[in-house]
């Protein structure tokens, strides 16, 4: 059986057999750590020169792109991944959330990325506040990367998703990362890390591996570093307080066992479809990943009046689950990852039942079906009842990493909310209810608790991507219990790997460091308009003053005409009058008109398309007799590397557009986003 490597300053490590690494299947080795010891001081320096520099050397959009490259590579190999994720006890479903979730993660965040961060390595996190009265001193935030190292120490049970979850982010942000699997499954892990490395697409230095324990990992960290935990509560415990950790605040974030519940609300009665629904619901998630998922529902909580209807509803559909080897036509549940999970679950029963009853699995007729499964980790679903759930301990304290969950009967919304409340901070509930009144009164109270909450109506069911589902765009992690970080959210994550930090200056200066134009800023002003320049050509701060235009009352006529808008503001003098501004003024979108009317360069040119406007606000009213002109002004430019349907090459720019009346005053004020060609 092979020896697993470590991947240390570039090269493959270790050679000779240690611990044997065994299939949940049927108990066989699937390969072996290794025996040599890893030189943490050196994988560590080697990230933090090599890797850092080389990641640097791109910018936030070029490490967009080549998350996406990556993706599609490791999409195209994704098959030999799913011939070694069988041995971790895993369904082709189960599979698909770790490795299809896993690299459906990157291409989320390549978009993301591309969508929402700038070209260069300052994002520039606005808006400019001004501090000074005259608009010569300002303040705002940068966001850059930390040069630091970002150190990832994961769970068993999602050993390609748990890594590439925390790549993207981390990776976009431009940190090298050092990634330590859990043992158990770490023959995945690297078979993963072996195509990333094949693909040849990350700089050197950007990624490492460590199968085995982290030795003195930790006491090489320093201050700009970071590192994120996913296992149990213990652990993290152990590691968040490492002296080193402390002693140097360095950043950690911890994912830690959550006792999630669902609730099925008062509303609900078993005629409903809701109810069905809810049902549905528990079962999946008790049995997709045998239950072993963070997300997982180990509370079911029911109204007392319909408790023992649901208890026969999901004892029959559990009663369908065929569980054994993943090979075998009709088998809807795998394996436990390893039979030390095994006797960790069977002995969490144990301690379960001292206050809960079984309602199913305990009537010693499990077997799992395939060839050499006696050998393998499985475990037939469980579910118990616990009938005083307002006492503290049991399910509300003991988490079975496996198909395991408690029902629990309660008495109104106060006494749900109440038990709910006794997981102590958890990832996620799934409230199921018809009722938006029960929704809009049970959620607030329930997301000081929670990381996430689904609500599940029958309309929502038709598309619902499932209560255990941490999805790329929105947060996952919880309070308390559930380790107190966060994870994931779209743009979020990438800012936690990055360093924030207010800047004062003057507009000039503010400008400069972040690359976009700010008002009061020196503008470039030249003979050519800025719409004449190519992409390439165009420099932040170039800007147009236009000549000027009187705001006459057949303006206001023609556009009311043109548009159909026939407002009271613009048309009745005498309802006018009676208004704040004590007459008649002119349509803002007359105005945005206007003013395009006095910036738009009429010819052929590069610029391709106007695809929007951000941040509108109309400030000053325009009346009739009014000058305005406009100040047209590149304000940002992104390269992201991408061309036109026809195949020209082209770029993102921002412009600035401040509309100001006779006096000076600013009447209205926004960003134009255009599509910018570059020169062939
Ligand atoms: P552990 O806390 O034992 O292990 C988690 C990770 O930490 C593994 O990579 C493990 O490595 C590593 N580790 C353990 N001890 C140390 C140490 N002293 N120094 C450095 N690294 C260490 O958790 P389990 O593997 O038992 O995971 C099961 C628990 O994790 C579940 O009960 C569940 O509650 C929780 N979990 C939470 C998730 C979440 O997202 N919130 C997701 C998945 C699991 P090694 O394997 O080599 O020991």
């Amino acid at each position: 059986m092979p020896v697993l490597q470590s991947y240390i300053a570039g090269q493959w490590f270790g050679k000779t057999e240690s611990k044997a690494l065994i299939s949940a299947i049927n108990g066989t080795t699937v390969a072996h750590t290794h025996q040599e010891e890893i030189n943490f001081r050196e994988a560590v320096a080697y990230a933090r020169n090599t890797g850092v520099k080389n990641m640097l050397a791109l910018d936030f959009q070029q490490r967009a792109a080549t998350l996406k490259a990556l993706a599609a590579y490791i999409q195209e190999r994704k098959r030999e991944l799913y011939a070694i994720s069988h041995h971790t006890g895993c369904t082709k479903a189960d599979s698909w959330i770790d490795i299809d979730g896993g690299f459906g993660t990157l291409f989320t965040y390549a978009s993301t990325g591309r969508k929402e961060l700038p070209s260069g390595n300052v994002a520039h996190e606005g808006p400019v506040t001004q501090l000074g009265k005259e608009n010569h001193f300002n303040g705002t935030h940068i966001l850059v990367p930390r040069r630091g190292v970002s150190v990832h120490i994961n769970a068993f049970n999602f050993p390609i998703w748990g890594m590439l979850e925390k790549l993207a982010p981390a990776f976009l942000a431009g940190m090298p990362c050092i990634f330590k699997p859990a043992t158990a499954t770490s023959y995945l892990t690297e078979a993963a890390v072996r195509v990333i490395n094949d693909s040849g697409l990350l700089p050197e230095g950007a990624l490492q591996l460590i199968i085995g324990g982290t030795g003195d990992l930790l006491d090489h960290l320093e201050e700009q570093d970071f590192v994120t935990f996913t296992g149990s509560a213990s652990t993290a415990l152990k590691l968040k307080s490492h002296p080193n950790i402390m002693a140097k605040s360095i950043p950690f974030n911890a994912e830690a066992d959550s006792l999630n519940s669902a609730i099925m609300a008062p509303d609900v009665s078993p005629e409903d479809e809701e109810f069905e629904i809810f049902a549905k619901e528990v079962v999946k998630e008790m049995t997709a990943k045998a239950g072993q998922k963070c997300t997982a529902i180990r509370r079911i909580l029911v109204p007392a009046a319909h408790l023992d209807t649901l208890a026969n509803t999901l004892k029959s559909r559990l009663a369908n689950i065929v569980v054994g080897d993943p090979h075998e036509e009709g088998v809807r549940m795998g394996a436990l990852s390893s039979r030390d999970q095994l006797r960790d679950v069977n002995h969490a029963i144990e301690q379960l039942l001292e206050t809960s009853e079984c309602v199913f699995g305990r009537d010693g007729s499990f077997k799992p079906v395939g060839q050499g499964v006696e050998n393998g980790a499985f475990i037939t679903p469980h579910l118990l009842i616990n009938r005083n759930p307002l006492n503290d301990g049991g399910a509300h304290d003991i988490e079975a990493f496996g198909p395991v969950a408690t029902l629990m009967p309660y008495s109104g919304i106060d006494e749900a909310l109440t038990i709910a409340a006794k997981g102590k901070g958890s990832l996620v509930t799934t409230l199921t209810t018809k009722d938006p009144a029960i929704a809009a009164e049970m959620i607030p109270v329930l997301a000081a608790q929670h990381g996430r909450l689904q609500i599940l109506d029958a309309q929502a069911a038709k598309e619902s991507t499932g209560h255990g589902s941490p999805l790329p765009m929105l947060k996952h992690g919880g309070p308390g219990r559930a380790g107190g970080g966060e994870e994931l959210g779209g743009i979020r994550a990438v800012h936690h790997y990055l360093q924030r930090t207010a800047i004062q200056g003057s507009p000039s200066m503010l400008a400069a460091v972040t690359k976009e134009y700010v008002r009061g800023a020196k503008v470039i002003e030249t003979d050519v308009h800025p719409f004449r320049r190519h992409f390439d050509d165009l420099q932040v701060g170039e800007s147009l003053l236009t000549h000027r235009r009187t705001v006459t009352e057949a303006d206001i006529v023609n556009f009311g005409c043109l548009s159909g808008d026939h407002f009271y503001m613009h048309f009745d003098d005498i309802a006018a009058k009676e208004t704040q501004f004590g007459q008649r003024i002119a349509h803002g979108y007359f105005v945005l008109s206007a003013a395009a009317g006095l910036f738009v360069y009429p010819g052929e040119g590069p610029v391709l398309a106007n695809y929007g406007l951000d941040t509108l606000r109309f400030i000053t009213p325009v009346l009739v007799g009014d000058t305005i002109r406009a100040r047209l002004t590149c304000k940002r430019k992104i390269d992201q590397g991408r061309t036109s349907p026809d195949g020209h090459p082209q770029g993102v720019v921002m412009w600035d557009v401040a509309v100001t009346n006779q006096n000076d005053e600013l009447v209205a004020s926004y960003d134009i986003l255009t599509l910018v060609a570059k020169r062939q």
